[in-house]
C-alpha cells in the first residue's frame, strides 16, 4: 500500500476545528487506500512564546534546556491530532521523536538527522493506524531531546518520506503552495505550479521561509516528490521536485533574508591561511556564513567581508576578534542594518544579461548595493534593510516574476492523488537509482554532506575594478557596458567598501580579458575609481554536491587543504549546490588536487 506523508504547519494545527480539519484529510486519504503518516507542528506561535518565556527567565538558556522546552510545542499538538483522528472514529498514535526513533547529533537547536528507524511506524501503519509523528525533534545518543532547528518540520516530514520511502510528501500550510516570492511581502507574487530541488533549496536558504532548507536537501538526495499546498483550500499547490517550471526563464524566484549582519576584517595579510583563521573560528561556532568576499590585496593586505544571520552576530565577533588578533589585523567593522536580496534560476547558467537586469532595478530606486555575490543559480546583494522590501519588489518586477510563462507543461504538475502528478513523482524518483538510496539510507549519518563532484576551469581570466564609489548604479552601468559588448560573465564580487571604497571584481572567459578591461577602464574613469587590475588567467576549483552552505565545514575544508599547499584563495563563492574559489592561474592543478583529497571521504 503506498504510504502519503502528510505535514501540518503552526497554523494548520492552531485550533480544535483546525486539528479536526487536519485529521479529516489524513483519513480521507487512508480511505483513498493510502498509509498515512502525518508529521505535526507546535500549534499556532507557541513555539515563539515558548521562546519568550525562556528569555523572560534568562537571557542565555542552556540549549540543551532550550530543545526540551521546545519539543512540548510539537508533543501537545501530536496528542490532540490523536485524540482527533479517534473522534471520527479512526485509530492513531502519536509519536515523540524519541519513540520513533529519529536519531541526531547533539547540536542542540540545530541539530541534524543522522537515522531513522521505521520498524514501529511500519508496524502501527500495518495495523490501520495514522502515524502522528511530532515534527521538529530527535534525540541524541546520550536520549538528550534536540531540536532540528526553526522550520525544521518539514525537514522531520521529508526525512520520514524518505526512509518510508513514500509515494509522496505533502506539506500543509497557511498559503497556496510555493510563490516567485513571499507573497505577504509581495501581494503580487505569484504562485508556481512546480520548481526545482536546486532552486527551491537556493531559495530556502536564502529567506524563502515557506520551506525549512534542510528538507529539500533531504529530498533532492533521496528523490522525495514534495507537494505544498494550503490547508484552508483546495488550490493544487507547488510540486518540488526534479524539474523546473520553465527552464528558458531565468529567475525562478526572489527572497529576502531580513536579518542579516554584515562583518569586514580589515586589513588581513593576503597570504594562505588568513581565511582559514577566520572562518574556522566561525563554523566552529556552527554559524552558517554568507556573502564571503574578499578584496584584492593591495600592499600585502586584504580586508575580509561576510555575512551571518543577525542573531548570531555577537557571538560570530567574539570568533572573528579572536582571529584578528592572531593575523594582526588592522580592525573589524559590522553592521547590523543590512538585509540580503536575492534572485535564483537554474536558467541563468546559461544566459548573459541577468545580473546587469538586477543591478538596474535597483539603481532605478535609487538603492545602494553594499556588497554582491553571485553563484551559477542565483545572485545576491547586500541593502540597507529600510531598503529590502523595496529592492525584492523592484526586482521581482524587473524580472517579470508576476507574469505567467508561456512555456509551461501544466499536464504534469497537480493533484496529488492523480496520475499524473504520480508520474511526475515517479520521474523524479526514476532520476535516483533506488538501491543506491537504500545504501545511503542505512549509511550511519542521513543528513551527513555529500560531495558529488570537484572540478577545474582553466578557462577564464579576472578584472577588478579599485576603488568603486560607494553610490547606487555603479554595477548596473558595469555589467550592461559589459553585456553590451557581448561577454559572459561568470563570478562577480562586490566587496563592502568602508573609508577606502569597495572593488568590484568579476570573471570572463580568458580570451575577452583585453576587450573587459578596456570596458572596466573606461567605466573606471566616468566613475573616478582608483584603477583597474586584471589576471589574465586563473583557476576556478568547484566542489559541487548538496547542502554546501548550510554544512559550515566545506568551504572550511577548502580553505584548509589549499592552505596546506600554500594556495592563496581570490574569490569564493558558495551555494547550496556548489562551493567556488578561484586561484592564481598557475596553480590550478595542485588545487584541484588538494580538494579532491580533502573530499575523498564525503565523495558520493
Ligand atoms: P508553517 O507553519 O505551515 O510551516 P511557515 O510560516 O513556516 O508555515 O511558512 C509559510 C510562510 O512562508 C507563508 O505564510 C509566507 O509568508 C512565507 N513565505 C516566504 N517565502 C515564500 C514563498 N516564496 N512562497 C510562499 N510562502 C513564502
Ligand atoms: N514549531 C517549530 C517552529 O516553530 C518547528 C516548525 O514549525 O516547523 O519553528
Ligand atoms: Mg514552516
Amino acid at each position: 500500500m503506498p504510504i502519503i506523508v502528510q505535514k501540518f504547519g503552526g497554523t494548520s494545527v492552531a485550533d480544535s476545528q483546525k486539528i479536526l480539519a487536519a485529521a479529516r484529510k489524513a483519513i480521507r486519504a487512508q480511505q483513498q487506500g493510502n498509509q498515512v503518516v502525518m508529521v505535526v507542528s507546535a500549534m499556532g506561535k507557541n513555539t515563539d512564546l515558548l521562546v519568550d518565556l525562556a528569555h523572560q527567565i534568562t537571557d542565555h538558556p542552556p540549549a540543551r534546556e532550550m530543545d526540551m522546552l521546545l519539543a512540548t510545542g510539537e508533543q501537545v499538538s501530536v496528542a490532540l491530532m490523536a485524540m482527533a483522528v479517534h473522534s471520527l472514529g479512526h485509530k492513531a498514535v502519536s509519536l515523540t521523536g524519541a519513540q520513533i526513533g529519529i536519531k541526531t547529533d547533539s547540536i542542540h537547536t540545530k541539530a541534524r538527522i543522522q537515522s531513522i528507524s521505521t520498524e514501529r511506524m511500519q508496524q502501527l501503519l500495518d495495523a490501520g493506524n495514522i502515524v502522528i509523528a511530532a515534527g521538529f525533534q530527535g534525540i541524541d545518543e546520550e536520549f538528550n531531546i534536540t531540536t532540528l532547528g526553526r522550520g525544521g518540520s518539514d525537514t522531520t516530514a521529508v526525512a520520514l518520506a524518505a526512509v518510508l520511502k513514500a509515494a509522496t510528501c505533502e506539506i500543509y500550510t497557511d498559503v497556496d503552495g510555493v510563490y516567485t516570492t513571499d507573497p505577504r511581502v509581495a501581494p503580487e507574487a505569484r504562485l508556481l505550479s512546480r520548481i526545482s530541488y536546486e532552486e527551491m533549496l537556493e531559495l530556502a536558504s536564502l529567506g524563502a521561509g515557506v520551506m525549512h532548507s534542510r528538507s529539500i536537501e533531504f529530498a533532492k538526495k533521496f528523490g522525495v516528490s514534495i507537494h505544498v499546498r494550503s490547508s484552508l483550500s483546495d488550490t493544487p499547490g507547488t510540486l518540488i521536485n526534479s524539474q523546473p517550471e520553465s527552464p528558458d526563464q531565468p529567475v525562478s524566484g526572489a527572497a529576502l533574508t531580513r536579518d542579516e549582519a554584515r562583518i569586514t576584517v580589515c586589513g588581513v595579510p593576503d597570504v594562505p591561511g588568513s581565511s582559514l583563521a577566520v572562518f574556522s573560528r566561525v563554523a566552529d561556532r556552527n554559524i552558517t556564513v554568507d556573502m564571503i568576499v574578499q578584496n584584492v590585496a593591495e600592499n600585502g593586505k586584504a580586508d575580509i567581508s561576510f555575512t551571518v544571520p543577525r542573531g548570531e552576530l555577537k557571538s560570530a565577533l567574539e570568533a572573528v576578534g579572536e582571529a584578528a588578533a592572531e593575523l594582526g589585523a588592522s580592525g573589524v567593522l559590522f553592521g547590523d542594518d543590512v538585509a540580503k536580496v536575492s534572485v535564483v534560476g537554474l536558467g541563468m547558467a546559461r544566459q548573459t544579461g541577468v545580473a546587469d537586469r538586477m543591478f538596474r532595478a535597483l539603481a532605478d530606486e535609487g538603492i545602494n548595493i553594499e556588497m554582491i555575490s553571485t553563484s551559477e543559480i542565483k545572485i545576491s546583494v547586500l541593502v540597507a534593510r529600510d531598503d529590502a522590501v523595496r529592492a525584492l519588489r523592484a526586482v521581482h518586477q524587473a524580472f517579470g516574476l508576476q507574469d505567467i510563462p508561456t512555456i509551461t507543461d501544466y499536464s504534469l504538475t497537480h493533484g496529488a492523488a492523480g496520475g499524473a502528478a504520480k508520474r511526475a513523482a515517479a520521474s523524479a524518483r526514476a532520476a535516483t537509482d533506488p538501491a543506491d538510496v537504500v545504501a545511503r539510507l542505512q549509511g550511519v549519518n542521513m543528513e551527513e554532506l555529500v560531495i558529488d563532484d570537484v572540478s577545474l576551469d582553466q578557462t577564464q581570466a579576472r578584472v577588478t575594478m579599485m576603488g568603486v564609489p560607494d553610490t547606487p548604479g555603479v554595477a548596473a552601468k558595469t555589467f550592461e557596458e559589459v553585456a553590451a559588448a557581448g561577454i559572459f560573465v561568470d563570478m562577480i564580487v562586490q566587496s563592502y567598501g568602508h573609508e577606502s571604497l569597495a572593488s568590484l571584481t568579476f570573471t570572463v572567459p580568458a580570451d575577452r580579458v583585453a576587450q573587459s578591461v578596456e570596458v572596466a577602464r573606461r567605466l573606471a574613469d566616468t566613475f573616478h575609481c582608483k584603477g583597474v587590475t586584471s589576471s589574465p588567467s586563473v583557476a576556478k576549483l568547484s566542489v559541487s554536491g548538496v547542502g554546501l552552505r548550510s554544512h559550515t565545514g566545506v568551504a572550511i575544508r577548502m580553505f584548509r587543504a589549499l592552505t596546506e599547499r600554500d594556495i592563496n584563495v581570490a574569490m569564493i563563492n558558495t551555494s547550496e549546490v556548489r562551493v567556488n574559489v578561484v586561484v592564481d592561474g598557475t596553480q590550478g592543478p595542485a588545487a584541484l588536487e588538494a580538494l579532491t583529497a580533502a573530499m575523498a571521504d564525503v565523495r558520493r
